[in-house]
């Protein structure tokens, strides 16, 4: 199995300090190219869309990071936080972290979903209200954004760290509002979101492991998860279920693939769950 001895890291604000120490326990070091601005590939508040999916974000900041360094290996995270799909009073977080080998083609692909991410936005009118949101979101150890409230207002400050600075922005976006009150959220870029950073290092951690698992007949480093297999029989009536019943390892080089049984939990499913016995 051979890894590079560096990589290019293909990431803005600060994520090094998350994403370096586990690759470096492979002997890995990782090269931030001077000046790569990932901004223009995406930013949080939407002043750029993203393009596509994630996986395709994530491969478009390394392969700049490639391009700026001229080494073979590229790595990028890429993150996306909103409402959870089935509880949407609830926010959940997606990271997403990317290995390329611009030689080979070779991608590995690290995934991993924060139930209890650092994400929150409020409208506020009063100092009282912006007290209360600032607290309960971390301020000022995770940064704020202000905005005017206006439907995709563009925001007036973003990693505001400091509460007459905050004060400040939300006195602007007040005189702009029709309504008198400012649009609060909380700053996602990872340096000033140290939910995030913790996040994006658990996902480093992840890399890492996957990097040293070798596929067992070509050698190539990253053999891991795939995919999982839906379809978990119900104990009731034998049908499937939209539960997991077996994980796909296999290489991210070749393809050979193993599938397993899932690990944990029970093998069958619980009739609540069956789309027949439960419609
Ligand atoms: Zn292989
Ligand atoms: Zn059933």
């Amino acid at each position: 199995m051979t890894l590079p001895d560096r990589a290019a890291l293909g990431t803005m604000h600060g994520k090094s300090a998350a994403i370096a120490p586990p690759l470096a326990r492979l002997g890995i070091t990782l090269v931030v190219p001077e000046g790569l601005n990932t901004d223009q590939l995406c930013t949080f508040t939407a002043e750029t869309p993203r393009m596509g999916t994630m996986e395709d974000a994530a491969r478009a900041k390394a392969r700049a990071a490639i391009a700026a360094t001229r080494l073979s290996v590229g790595i990028a995270s890429e993150g996306a936080y909103g409402p959870h799909p089935f509880f949407p009073f609830l926010p959940i977080g997606r990271e997403v972290l990317l290995w390329r080998n611009e030689e080979t083609g070779h991608e590995v692909i690290e995934r991993l979903i924060d139930e209890a991410p650092c994400y929150d936005h409020a409208t506020i009118y009063s100092a009282d209200e912006a007290t209360a949101f600032l607290l309960s979101m971390g301020f000022p150890r995770t940064a704020v954004i202000v905005a005017s409230t206006g439907a995709g207002a563009t925001p007036l400050a973003k990693g505001l760290q400091d509460r007459d600075a905050v004060d400040d922005a939300i006195a602007r976006a007040a005189q702009l509002s029709a309504q008198g009150g400012a649009f609060l959220q909380t700053d996602m870029r990872a340096h000033l979101n140290p939910r995030r950073m913790e996040t994006v290092g658990r996902l480093a951690e992840r890399l890492a492991a996957r990097l040293a698992t070798a596929c067992p007949s070509c050698a190539a480093p990253g053999w891991g998860l795939l995919r999982v297999e839906t379809g978990l029989p119900c104990a009731w009536c034998d049908g499937p279920t939209l539960l997991v019943k077996a994980e796909i390892h296999g290489c991210t080089l070749y393809g050979q693939q193993v599938v397993q049984p899932r690990v944990y939990g029970p093998n069958v499913a619980d009739p609540g769950q069956c789309p027949t016995c439960n419609p």
